[in-house]
């Protein structure tokens, strides 16, 4: 038997793993007891990993070979074809495309599931070969509002905290997260600090009873998008009780005049009516996130997918910095990432609003410099068309060519009726994908099949900015290529075509494209030019930054009260509640939220592969309050008309005590099924997002796919 140690491709918790495998088959998994990530722990998606790689399930719904759609036949099934032609073909198609309606007439919309070195080639090839910055991940679904949030108020898109702040916090404040569900791993440890704490005080914030809230010391259920409100209250009693830091607040941090006028309003009376929440529970939670010595906040997608969500984060981080719980042990703002690498997506810059190594499209000095780094006359300076502004474009016509990278739009984006519309009418669709089942591949002219776990080699950063090695156990299946390769080989071709050099785009290893990215952060804030893959083998994973020097990763950021911003103070910003774009009305009565089950992941593309996940919720179903559905006179298992301004499906109702009436939640993972050929002419149900709103932050440009006025009829 062998043993190889790689890393959990699911959440960003990012636990280490060790495959066992024998005779080019995976039979098992366990967690990697030297992983500072999860010390040996793997949830219930992290131990069956090795079912989701069983051979003769990966033979049924694994992408196998390039797959062509014959432009006289289109409507029809793809053909089968082999990379070479595959890729001569999108080649000139791109080629010509650009010729004749620019670079912005093509677009890229890859994921935080890529490995670090995936992201790296892409985002060279876009921005620094075909000059366009129309390349987004789906980490704009995720984290944009946490890196938009960061770099407004402390001037660098970094968490400042670490894993370890959970074992030495004296306050856990919990908001817009189900952390015992989405990352199960870190919960664990919360609990463990308990047990050995028991002054640990956590606070939940979240508008659902979530398993989380219920084993919480103070539970607030704060109606859906006011979490700015909150914070502005608590931050109102910190000042008001005197237990904002003023000092700190002078010496490290600008603009607190100003919010201080604005949070002024937000009274603890108004504020416990505008949250929907116990005027003395606001005022508890206050005290105790002001009188802690460290006091710790864990966030995720209740603050991010927000038409507010870079408020939400700035409002937070601003209570953090007036009470100085921030730079400390135990204390400080700390987004937990949805997905295993959407940090190494940012730190490459790999979305149309970011640069390689968190510099700024705007600042031409960074342009310069990473001209140089890739060895072209520039790079573009306006930023690209974000997620859902993309697919409006592709829509409208504007985008001509969209490339979708291991992501599963045709599910995931909000408004799929318009959605879909946008993939039918793009002149080509190319999609990459390890799976074959996925709701877009129907749409792809182009099929591309992309290695996956436990095939791939390369990187990826954690929460805690941690990187970590990803390692290969068996070969990709049929001619499935990694994706920084098939990225490469298509750029090597588009290059002569456009008047271009392919020789910067000729990688021999992941090694060498790491390599790359590692020395274009020379000088940044995440700076790893003294880390190598030798050292991420002799010592295991590493945090960033990593300076040449460096014999060790930093742990925690700003404990020196120094921010990377242009005067070295963090930022105070100020923030105002806004309510949620997609109010309820008479019409449509119900708030509808979203969001992950403890034992799926995302589409269900891995984990719907193993049977054993579905023990714990076996279908989909939309769960509301028992006093809500005896006005309707509804039992759990009634099918209901769910409706939004947008769409409608159709679900079973579950009796559940985790809403407060008037609030209904459906999981994101169900789609509709797998259909062979382009478009769907029957009447499909497209899952939650048929009904989720694309109304997006005007900062991070994060829709907000927690919040939609919803109605309910009997079907
Ligand atoms: Fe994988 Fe996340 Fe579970 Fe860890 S907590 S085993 S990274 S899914």
């Amino acid at each position: 038997m062998t043993e190889t140690k790689s890393t959990c491709c699911y959440c960003g918790v990012g636990c280490g793993v060790v495959i066992e495998s024998d005779g080019g088959q995976i039979t098992g998994v366990r967690g990697d007891t030297d992983h500072p990530a999860n010390f040996g722990r793997l949830c219930s998606k992290g131990s069956t990993l090795h079912l989701s790689a069983d051979a003769k399930i990966q033979q049924q719904v694994r992408a196998l070979y390039p797959e062509m759609r014959d432009p006289t036949m289109r409507g029809e099934l793809r053909l089968r074809s082999d990379w070479d032609s595959v890729i001569a073909s999108m080649a000139g198609k791109f080629a010509n495309t650009i010729k004749t309606h620019g670079p912005d007439s093509v677009a890229f919309y890859i994921s935080g599931q890529l490995l670090t070195e995936d992201y790296y080639v892409f985002n060279k090839l876009a921005k620094g070969l075909i000059g366009t910055n129309n390349i987004d991940s789906n980490s704009r679904l995720c984290m944009s509002s946490a890196v938009a949030g960061y770099k407004q108020t402390l001037g660098a898109d970094a968490p400042p905290a670490c894993y370890e702040d959970i074992d030495l916090a004296e306050v856990i404040f919990i908001v817009g997260s189900n952390t015992a569900y989405a990352h199960p791993i870190l919960y664990r440890r919360l609990e463990q600090a308990r047990e050995k704490n028991p002054n640990l005080k956590v606070i939940v914030a979240d508008p659902r009873r979530t398993d989380t809230a219920r084993e919480a010391d103070l539970f607030l259920p704060i109606l859906p998008g006011t979490d700015v409100a909150l914070f502005n209250g608590m931050l109102h009693l910190c000042l008001w009780e005197d237990l904002i830091d003023l000092a700190y607040i002078q010496e490290h941090t600008e603009g607190f005049t100003e919010l201080k006028q604005t949070v002024r309003d937000y009274t603890p009376a108004a504020v416990a009516k505008t949250c929907g929440i116990k005027e003395a529970d606001l005022v508890q939670a206050a005290r105790w996130f002001g009188q802690s010595k460290a006091s710790l906040s864990l966030y995720c997608q209740g603050l991010n997918q927000s038409s507010a969500g870079t408020a939400k984060n700035a409002a937070l981080i601003n209570l953090h910095l007036a009470t100085h719980q921030i730079g400390k042990p135990g204390a400080g703002p700390f987004s937990l990432t949805g997905q295993p690498n959407a940090m190494g997506g940012r730190e490459v810059g790999g979305m149309a609003n970011l640069m390689s190594g968190h510099r700024d499209l705007a600042n031409a000095e960074h342009r310069a410099e990473i001209s140089a780094y890739w060895g072209v006359d520039d790079v573009p300076s306006a930023p690209g068309k974000t997620a859902v502004e993309m697919f409006e474009a592709v829509r409208q016509g504007d985008i001509k060519i969209i490339w979708i990278v291991c992501t599963n739009p045709a599910q995931s984006m909000p408004e799929q009726n318009l959605i879909r519309e946008a993939l039918q009418k793009a002149e080509l669709v190319i999609v990459q994908e390890a799976y074959a089942s996925t709701a877009t591949v129907p749409y792809a002219d182009i099929l591309l099949p992309a290695s996956t776990w436990a095939e791939k080699t390369g990187t990826v950063t954690n929460s805690e900015r941690r990187i970590s090695r990803v390692r290969p156990v068996i070969p990709a299946p049929g001619e499935a290529k990694h994706d920084w390769q098939i990225a490469s080989q298509f750029a090597q071709a588009l290059a002569p075509l456009l008047g271009k050099s392919p020789a910067n785009f000729k990688y021999d290893s992941d090694e060498q494209v790491w390599n790359e990215h590692r020395d274009s952060t020379r000088g940044r804030d995440l700076d790893i030019t003294g880390l190598s893959y030798a050292i991420l083998e002799q010592q295991g994973p590493q945090q960033w930054p990593y300076p040449t020097g460096a014999s060790t990763g930093k742990q925690r950021l700003y404990e020196d009260g120094i921010f990377p911003t242009a005067n070295g103070r963090a930022r105070f910003i100020n923030t105002v509640y806004q309510p949620v774009k997609d109010g309820v009305d008479a019409r449509y009565p119900f708030s509808l939220n979203t969001g992950r089950l403890r034992d799926q992941w995302h589409g269900m593309s891995r984990s719907g592969t193993v049977a054993q996940l579905f023990a714990h919720v076996s279908e989909p179903g939309i769960c509301m309050e028992a006093s809500d559905m005896q006005r309707r006179f509804l039992k759990s298992g009634d099918l209901v008309h769910v409706s939004s301004r947008r769409g409608t499906v159709i679900l079973p109702v579950v009796e559940s005590d985790e809403q407060r009436a008037g609030q209904v939640f459906i999981a994101m993972h169900w789609g509709e099924e797998y259909v062979s050929g382009r478009g769907h002419a029957h009447n499909a149900s497209y899952g939650v997002n048929a009904l989720t709103s694309p109304a997006i932050d005007p900062s991070s440009k994060q829709p907000e796919l927690k919040a939609a006025a919803v109605k309910i009829l009997k079907a």
